[in-house]
């Protein structure tokens, strides 16, 4: 499938049009960004991760029932994916208190729930991705009741997955963010991206970083724990 005009240029990845026009091409850069965009910095290789990453995730996913936009690893960086209309929520699912949550509500890093949570924040970069709950997103029009429905099912679901096979890993799932989007039809599917910039994974014994967070925290070791955590998921999947 041959790459034509760039449709976008994000903060870590790059998407392009192709000859279908129910296609795309998304290209993962090596960029890092945090806070808001106010941190860059990069980290060599993470494009590579990423982009393998979140394909075999996806893969998996989707053998266990939850669509996505994957179609075709095209290259190392590059992957062909369903086009969708993106749903603007970003959907955090925890297992672990860490990040904003641990900070806006006082709670110590490494506190376990005895049930996931679910968060929306509205995707709007001008904005700072202000959380929101189901009844903002209504009021916004940024998704029906439906929709919103079928997306925490699915959301809940990833995390179930993930968990499992991250353990299998001897990595612990802590948190993640998804976004989902409509195909033409209208059926909602999983897109962007899954990997170690859009969730936090924690060695299940030493828990070591083993995510963004050593760039966010300047941690050091960065691309050797995207390289370390690239290595555990070939181990296993
Ligand atoms: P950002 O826009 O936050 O800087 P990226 O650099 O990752 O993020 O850019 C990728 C963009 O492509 C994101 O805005 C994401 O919502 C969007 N996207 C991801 N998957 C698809 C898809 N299948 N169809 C259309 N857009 C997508
Ligand atoms: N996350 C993301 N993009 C965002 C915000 C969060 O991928 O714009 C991911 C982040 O990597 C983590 C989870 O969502 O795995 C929860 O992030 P949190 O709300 O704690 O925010 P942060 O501490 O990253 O600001």
């Amino acid at each position: 499938m041959q790459k034509k005009e760039q449709l976008y240029e994000g903060k870590a990845k790059k998407v392009f049009a192709t000859e279908c026009p129910e296609l795309l091409i998304v290209q993962y850069k090596d960029d890092a960004t945090a806070f808001n965009g106010l941190k860059k910095g990069t980290i060599s290789g993470k494009g590579v991760i990423n982009n393998q990453m979140s394909n075999r995730l996806m893969a998996m996913l989707e053998c266990s029932g939850v669509p996505t936009h994957y179609v075709q690893e095209l290259n190392d960086r590059e992957t062909l994916v369903k086009k969708v209309s993106i749903v603007p929520l970003e959907v955090i699912v925890r297992n672990i208190a860490a990040g904003s949550f641990a900070k806006h509500y006082g709670v110590e890093e490494g506190v376990v729930f005895d049930q996931p949570t679910i968060e929306f924040s509205y995707k709007n970069d001008a904005l700072g991705d202000p959380l929101l709950n189901t009844s903002h997103a209504l009021a916004l029009k940024l998704a029906s009741e439906e929709e919103i429905e079928i997306i925490k099912v699915y959301a809940f679901r990833v995390n179930e997955l993930l968990k499992a096979f991250w353990k299998s890993c001897g990595v612990t799932l802590v948190d993640f963010k998804l976004e989902f989007g409509r195909l033409a039809d209208g059926t909602i599917v999983l897109a962007d991206e899954i990997s170690p910039d859009t969730s936090r994974l924690w060695d299940s014994e030493t828990g070591e970083k083993l995510d963004k967070d050593r760039f966010r925290r300047d941690l050091g070791g960065v691309e050797e724990a995207y390289a370390e955590i690239m290595h555990r998921l070939e181990a296993h999947l």
